[in-house]
This record gives C-alpha cells, structure tokens and sequence, in this order.
C-alpha cells in the first residue's frame, strides 16, 4: 500500500480549472506573482502540500509556528503564506490604515508571468506578522547571512490568507521529468511496490548519496529520486546538470523498474530540521512510505547540528512516513569501499569525504574527481556542460 497522503485527503485543483471572462478579470484586485509564488500554487493545486489548500490564515500561521502542527493537530512545521506589499493592504481590507489583522471578502487575482491570470485566492484574512519571530522559529536564527533568513528579511511581512484557485501552470522545461502525487500512486501501484523510499536531493549524484539510496532499496520495493530544481544558492549544481547526471547513474548503476526519477520545482528554505519533515510531508503525498534523511539535511553553513534534522522526527510519531535516518558517508581505503562511522573502525586518515567544495573545485577546473567520489559515467555527463554551476 502507497503511502495515504498527508490529512487523508489528497488535494487536486486543478480538476475544476476554469477560465476567466473579461469581467472578472477587470473586477478583481490584481498581484503580480513571483515565480516562488507561482510554483508553490502549483503544488498546492497538484496536492504535493495536501491537505493544505490554500494559504494560511493567522490561526493557522501561528499553530505552525508554536506547535509545529496545524490546528487540527496534523504535523506541519513551515508556513505557507502569501506575502502582499504594503500597497496592496489598505485595498485589501478597505481602510486607509493598516491594522495587524483584518477580514477580506474579495477574490485577489494573481498575476503571473507579468498581467496573465494565473489563479484566484478567495480572500479571506489579511495580517501583519512578526519577521524576527518567523525567522527564529523556522531557521532557529535571524543571522541575515542565512539564505532563507535573508529572504524573510527581504519581503514584506503581510500576508493574504485564503483558499487557492490555480487557472494556470508554469512552463516547465522538464515536464518529461515531472510527475504530479496523482501519477506517482498510479505509478507506484501499477509497479505493485508496497514500499516506496523517497530521497530528496539538491545535488548531481556523488557516491555516498548512491550508496544512502541503495541500502534504502535493499529494503523497500522502490526507490524515487526527486530532486529540488528552482531557485538555488550561487555554487550550486545548476538544474539542467542535476538531471543529465542522474538519468546517466540512473541507467549505469540502478536495475530497471527499482528507481522512479521526478523533479520537483520548490524553493529550497535551508531550514534544516523544520524543512525535513516538509521533505518527508511532500514525499508521503506522492506515495513514499520512507524518506532518507542524512547529515544536516535541508541545512546551510553551521546553522545546524550535523543531525538535528533526525531527531526533530521524534516530535512525530504520527507523521505516516518513516524516516529512514543515514550518518554520513566517507570512501574507506582500509574497508576499500563506501561506509560510515557506524560500520567503519578505521581512523580519519583512511576517509576520504565526501566534500561539496572539493567537487565543485574539481569540476571548475574541467578534472573528473576520482572514481571514489563520483562514478566516471556522472562526471562525464557534468564535465560535458559549459558551466555546471550556478553563478
Ligand atoms: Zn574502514
């Protein structure tokens, strides 16, 4: 049995899409909407956040914050939240002054790209929140050099809460490579895999993270690989290399019908611990039954302890996904092979890790890392692009 989605109910908006008449469209107050924005309607409206439908009104926020739960008690630990300018607000709520909460009874239309509708979000609660509390409790920090506390910093804290409407999808450059919830559990089923082991990655294949996806395989029926793609931290894998280098593992290294690879376009938070049960909560809608979780998942720099996005997991017995929890892995010249201070006895000096700027250093001085780290197969492929990374 594929994972149930999260709340039992998986959410899908995009069955009763409609158009818009002129009317309506010249009726409605208008917003034009990020990319970010664009894409996180999306994945409200393809269930990837099921059961949430829309954006979160202060009640909700605020659940989330505190309690790490939705109001029904559902886990949920990072708020969706539709930020407005200022500009917007006396509009919105119909006063000339900006109070902190307010009711709304109009549909707002977001605009995306540019003036094309792109969906309604039936209005209901606008409110001003704090940015300091929001960024302490979902980064642990307000350091502005943190990516995601910078991002809070940088936008407006009013936020328009109120169930989505999407009218449009954003062009996908790989909609070959992106499946919906609904398609992966008829994928999954159809396969007969009852237990379906999710892996989130942000990153072209290294040897340690295939060897985390291996052992997950050899004791689940399927493995599905599905990598974050959108706006990334300059130095990153560009996304375009990120797929090239796993359909190249993919067909090298893995046994047919074991691996379904899809992308998922979702703006990476680097919220460590918070941002992984998100990981696992997205994963468990497309099916996934586990979820590997390794060292400082979903982190940035050190704003995380090495495993603090394991053991938030234990705050959720009832999250209905297992995390399957991995410590790092090295390349042992003693056990000539990949392994982990777990199973390893060897010191230091025999590791060779697995280093993100070590790749990169490589790789921008056009030189394949040894075999160790990363099979030739994938260094060809990343070898072949101009410019892998992001600039
Ligand atoms: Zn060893």
């Amino acid at each position: 049995m594929v994972s149930r989605p999260h709340g039992n109910r998986l959410v899908q908006l995009y069955s009763d899409r409609r158009r818009l008449s002129r009317r309506e469209f010249d009726d409605m107050i208008k917003i034009t909407a990020s990319y970010e924005t664009a894409i996180m309607i999306e994945n409200i409206g393809d269930g990837i956040l099921s059961p949430v439908d829309g954006f979160m009104t202060s009640d909700e926020f605020d659940s989330v914050l505190e309690e790490m739960r939705l109001t029904n008690d559902l886990p949920w630990t990072i708020p969706i939240v539709l930020r407005v300018e200022e500009r917007f607000v006396s509009r919105l709520v119909n006063k000339p002054y900006v109070p902190q909460r307010a009711e709304v009874h109009d549909d707002v239309l977001l605009c995306y790209p540019n003036d094309a509708p792109f969906a309604i979000v039936k209005g209901e609660e606008l409110f001003k929140f704090n940015k300091m509390a929001y960024a302490k409790k979902v980064y642990g920090t307000t350091d502005a050099s943190h990516p995601g506390v910078a991002n809070v910093f940088r936008q407006p804290n009013y936020a328009l809460a109120g169930k989505v409407v999407p009218l449009a999808r954003v062009p996908n450059q790989f909609a070959r490579f992106t499946l919906t919830p609904s398609e992966t559990r008829v994928l999954f089923e159809e396969k007969g895999w009852k237990t379906i082991v999710a892996f989130q990655t942000r990153n072209a294949p290294h040897i340690g993270h295939e060897y985390v996806q291996k052992i997950a395989l050899a004791f689940t029926d399927g493995l599905f690989i599905n990598p974050v793609i959108g706006k990334k931290k300059k130095g990153d894998f560009k996304d375009e290399v990120i797929v090239d280098a796993y359909l190249r593992l993919i067909e090298y290294y893995y046994p047919k019908n074991s691996v379904v690879f899809s992308v998922l376009r979702y703006e990476m938070q680097y919220a460590g611990p918070r941002e992984a049960v998100m990981h696992a909560i997205m994963r468990k809608n497309f099916g996934c039954t586990h979820i590997a979780i390794g060292r400082d998942h979903a982190g940035v720099g050190n704003f995380y302890k090495p495993y603090a996005a394991q053991e938030i997991f234990n705050k959720f017995p009832d999250l209905g996904i297992t995390p399957l929890f991995f410590k790092e892995f090295f390349y042992c010249k003693r056990c000539e092979g990949i392994s982990n201070e777990k199973i390893c006895p060897h010191g230091g000096s025999n590791r060779l890790t697995f280093s993100g700027t070590t790749l990169r250093n490589l790789f921008l001085s056009k030189q394949a890392p040894p075999k160790e780290y990363m099979r030739p197969e994938v260094s060809d492929v990343i070898l072949k692009h101009p410019s892998p990374f992001v600039e």
